[in-house]
């Protein structure tokens, strides 16, 4: 199905991204992978979506707090492939403080990886899609986008900012085979949520497996997490024919969350 076409994961060298990057890869697009971790596991995933897939992968090393970075991830992309056709920003952190002791570093830091890079990637490869008429640009927001928590004001306010984001491209390419939507995942068990539940288990002296039955409990009503391949699965759908027609929304795949 995306045979030929290109595809850019940020945030894909673990998570919610690296599913992304194998179910794009399973429907034959080429892909650059991108994210922080060792260089050998990195140079491990890279390999073994090559060969179990039989298409090219690419590892841009781009830090997505850093503008320069991030454009020369895109002109390293289309050089190396001749077309970005896909774009998934997927690239987040998440910082739990209450407001009046929220380091401001944490702030900037949040809203340069999980907003701002998502408008320095759509900037410079808008320009690929329409020159070849088709692009599929998937923001990985949040149920945080959508609705508050407390003690996550960085992270609500860029979710929130990129489901913003999402609906200005949206208008602005609504008349050619491009589409701009966010995704609006609750619950997914990665290392950004294990680091939660380590700190709730920590916090309230109980066990790891209780925590993570408080964490789900507390939002999410279906009690199960959502599997990242699940939301693999739903951006193939943006990226078949029948996407085409989706444009500018905010998808929920959350159990239920924002339904309360
Ligand atoms: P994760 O920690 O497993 O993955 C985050 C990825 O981003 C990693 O590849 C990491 O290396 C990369 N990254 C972090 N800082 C970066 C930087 N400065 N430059 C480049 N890459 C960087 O977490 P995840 O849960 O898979 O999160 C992926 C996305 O999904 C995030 O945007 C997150 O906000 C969103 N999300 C997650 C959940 C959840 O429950 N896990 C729910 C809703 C939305």
């Amino acid at each position: 199905m995306l045979k030929n076409k290109t595809a850019i994961v940020t945030g894909s060298t673990s998570g919610i991204g690296l599913s992304i990057a194998k179910t794009l890869a399973s429907l034959g697009a080429n892909i650059t992978i991108n994210g922080f971790g060792d260089k050998v596991q990195i140079e491990e995933i890279r390999l073994n979506i090559e060969k179990e897939y039989k298409v090219k992968v690419k590892y841009a090393d781009a830090d997505m707090t850093d503008s320069t970075q991030i454009a020369k991830m895109i002109d390293d992309t289309i050089d190396h492939f001749n077309s970005i056709d896909i774009l998934v920003n997927n690239a987040g952190i998440q910082y739990v403080a209450p407001i009046e002791e929220f380091p401001e570093n944490k702030w900037n830091d949040i809203i340069a990886i999980n907003l701002s890079s998502a408008f320095h990637t759509i900037r410079h490869s808008i320009k690929y899609m329409k020159k070849q008429n088709w692009g599929r640009i998937i923001n990985i927001a949040s149920s945080h986008g959508l609705v508050g928590s407390p003690q996550k004001a960085a992270y609500v306010a860029a979710k929130h900012g990129i489901v913003g984001l999402t609906k200005v491209v949206a208008l602005e390419i609504a008349k050619q085979n491009i589409t701009c939507n966010a995704i609006c995942p609750g619950w997914v068990l990665t290392n950004l949520v294990e680091k939660q539940i380590e700190a709730l288990s920590k916090d309230k002296n109980i066990s790891i497996s209780q925590a993570k039955m408080d964490l789900i409990a507390e939002k999410q009503p279906s009690l199960r997490f959502v599997q990242p391949e699940h939301i693999g699965e739903f951006i193939k759908l943006l990226c078949s024919d029948a996407g085409l027609s989706i444009n500018g929304s905010a998808l929920s795949i959350d159990g239920g969350w924002v339904a309360i």
